[in-house]
C-alpha cells in the first residue's frame, strides 16, 4: 500500500531522537595536546570489573577482534590510529560505571591484553600517539566493516561532540568482500515482531521514507491497519532486526524495499553504520599498495592526523 507523507511529522521525530542520542552521549570533547591521560579504564560486562590499562597497550590488544591480527600492516595501522581515537575521545563515556570504555562493541572489543599479537602490536608502536583530529580535538573515529561503495555521514548516525563531521567517499575498493552486497526477506508474518520492538506493535506495513544526504535511509514509516503510522529510525529499524534476526539480517541502511505479497524484500549495499574507515576497502587498499596515510586520508576526509600530547600539531 502506498502511504500518505507528512514531512513535518517526519522532521519532529527525527530532531527527538537527536536530542535524545545527544543528551544520552553528551561528553567533553578532549584536547589534541592533552597529556598525562595515558591509560583507559575499561569496564569488564560480564563481571562489572574495571580494568586500567595503558592506552598503547589498549589499542594493541582491540586490534584483532576489530580488524583482525592478519590485515596487512598499512590497514592494521590505519585501524590502531582509529582505535586510538576513539579511545581517547570517548574518556568517560561510562563514567557512571567508573570507566572510559566498556569491553564490548558498543565501544571497542576488549578481551584481554593477552589478545594482542605479534603483528597488532608493531601496528600500534608504529603509530604510537597517532590521532585523528579536528578543530583541535580529538574525534571518536568511526569505522565498520564495508561500505559497500559510498561511506555514510557521521552526523546522519551520531550527534554528539566527539562525533566528527566527515564527508562521504566513493569506495570501489570493498565492492567484492562479502557483505558488500545483500538481500534480506521479511515475511509479513515477522512484521508485527519487529513493530513490537520499534514500539509500534499494530503495524503490519512498512516503506521507506526518507534518505539522508549520503544516499542511505534515514527514516521508514510503519503504518497500521486503520491508518495510524509512526516514523522511526533507520538505524534503530537495523538495531533492532540485527537484534532479532542476526547482524547479517538488514547489515546496513543502504537499501530498497519492494513490497511483495509474501512480505518485505530487503536489498542492500556494505555491512555496518558505513561511516569513517571502511575495514574491507582498507584491507583491499593496503594489498594494492596504498600507505596507511592516504587510507586514513580517504575515509576520514575532513579530519587529520596528529600527535598525541603535541601542542599546535591539531591540522
Ligand atoms: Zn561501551
Ligand atoms: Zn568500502
Amino acid at each position: 500500500m502506498r502511504l500518505a507523507r507528512s514531512a513535518a511529522l517526519c522532521a519532529l521525530l527525527l530532531l527527538a531522537a537527536a536530542a535524545a542520542l545527544r543528551s544520552a552521549r553528551a561528553a567533553s570533547r578532549i584536547p589534541v595536546d592533552a597529556t598525562g591521560e595515558t591509560t583507559r579504564r575499561v569496564l569488564r560486562l560480564a563481571t562489572g570489573a574495571v580494568e586500567t590499562v595503558p592506552l598503547e597497550a589498549y589499542v594493541a590488544a582491540v586490534l584483532p577482534d576489530e580488524i583482525g591480527s592478519f590485515a596487512p600492516p598499512a590497514a592494521l595501522e590505519a585501524q590502531a590510529v582509529a582505535a586510538r581515537s576513539y579511545a581517547v575521545a570517548q574518556k568517560g563515556r561510562h563514567a557512571d560505571q567508573g570507566a572510559d570504555v566498556c569491553d564490548s562493541v558498543h565501544c571497542q572489543v576488549f578481551r584481554g591484553l593477552g589478545r594482542a599479537t605479534e603483528a597488532t602490536r608493531r601496528a600500534a608502536a608504529a603509530t604510537r600517539g597517532l590521532v585523528l583530529v579536528q578543530g583541535g580535538h580529538v574525534v571518536a573515529a568511526p569505522f565498520h566493516a564495508v561500505c559497500g561503495g559510498r561511506t555514510a555521514r557521521p552526523s546522519a548516525i551520531w550527534d554528539d561532540e566527539e562525533t566528527p563531521e566527515l564527508t562521504p567517499v566513493e569506495d570501489d575498493a570493498c565492492l567484492a568482500s562479502p557483505g558488500a552486497r545483500w538481500t534480506f526477506f521479511l515475511p509479513r508474518a515477522k512484521v508485527p515482531l519487529l513493530a513490537e520492538k520499534l514500539g509500534f506493535p499494530a503495524a503490519r506495513f512498512l516503506e521507506v521514507w526518507a534518505h539522508a544526504d549520503d544516499g542511505r535511509v534515514a527514516a521508514l514509516r510503519l503504518a497500521a491497519p486503520g491508518g495510524r503510522s509512526r516514523v522511526v529510525r533507520a538505524f534503530d529499524v537495523r538495531a533492532r532486526a540485527s537484534e532479532l534476526w542476526g547482524w547479517s539480517s538488514i547489515r546496513s541502511t543502504d537499501f530498497e524495499v519492494e513490497e511483495r505479497p509474501a512480505g518485505y524484500a530487503f536489498t542492500g549495499r556494505g555491512t555496518g553504520h558505513g561511516a569513517g574507515l571502511c575495514q574491507a576497502g582498507a584491507i583491499a587498499r593496503a594489498r594494492r599498495g596504498e600507505s596507511r596515510d592516504a587510507i586514513l586520508a580517504h575515509y576520514y576526509r575532513g579530519a587529520a592526523v596528529a600527535t598525541l600530547g603535541a601542542r599546535g600539531a591539531a591540522e
